[in-house]
């Protein structure tokens, strides 16, 4: 697949830089990529993922946009309060690249009928939703990008466990719903540190794809929005972790 005229201008500053090139480019043309929930992370990670010239983004919620969705979705506007998030956000990537499929599918992901994209994006808000995708990357051998953020904080990895090299997935990371687990629209978070949660995850997909540097598989980047700081902590594989290593 080569690129059009109008590809090589649109995507000129990515075909500059040396690690992406046009032959990424290319890559980014022909990806395609599930994103579990368009919220606060799915959202801005799919403005970025389609700006990049990803091919085909699938989007998976059963969520409304609410009022109170629009102080950190800043994919929508008061017009989308009311609508599927699924069809408001497909309708934003539509707009923004006429060649980009964007395949809203209107449910909650618990298993079951499989997304189809190379790279899985937990943009989720629940461990269920979160669990079943990691199983689903495992078993199917696929990366699966990890972000949530809450309050001040951001956290950020890539779970490859399903490709060889002895990768932990998230399960053996965090084996069992943590008892203080809470959503955020109880919590609280700031708007600005989802946006930054988001871009890196949007940044670890477009590196599974284009093969660009080295992506966060073994680690979780931590972003404190508070103190300004970020930090990477190594994460192991569990040899008695139920989803990868069960065999
Ligand atoms: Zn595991």
């Amino acid at each position: 697949m080569s690129l059009t005229p109008e590809e090589i201008e649109r995507h000129k500053r990515h075909i500059l830089l040396k690690e992406i090139g046009g032959p990424g480019v290319q890559k980014l043309r022909a990806a395609r990529v599930s994103i579990i929930g368009a919220g606060a992370l799915g959202g801005p990670c799919a403005l970025y993922l389609a700006a990049a010239g990803a091919g085909e983004i699938e989007l998976w919620d059963d969520d409304r946009v609410e009022r109170s969705n629009l102080q950190r979705q800043v994919q929508f506007g008061e017009a989308d309060i009311g609508n599927l998030k699924v069809d408001a956000l497909a309708a934003r990537l539509a707009a923004m690249d006429s060649s980009l499929r964007a395949l809203p599918r209107a449910e909650r992901f618990s298993g079951g009928s499989a997304p189809a994209g190379q790279v899985l994006i937990d943009a989720s808000d629940n461990f269920p939703t979160r669990y079943a995708l990691n199983q689903l990357a495992h078993e199917t051998g696929r990366p699966m990008v990890h972000g949530a953020a809450a309050g001040w904080a951001g956290q950020v990895s890539v779970f490859a466990s399903g490709l060889g090299g002895g990768a932990p997935c998230y399960r053996c990371w965090v084996p069992e719903t943590p008892p203080d687990a809470e959503a955020c629209d109880e919590v609280g978070v700031v708007g600005a540190v989802t946006g930054m949660t988001a871009a890196a995850m949007a940044l670890e997909a477009i590196k599974l794809i284009t093969g660009a540097g080295k992506p966060l598989v073994g680690r979780v980047l931590l972003l404190s929005g508070l103190s300004g700081e970020a930090r990477t902590v190594v994460l192991r594989r569990d040899p008695a972790c139920p989803v990868c290593s069960k065999h």
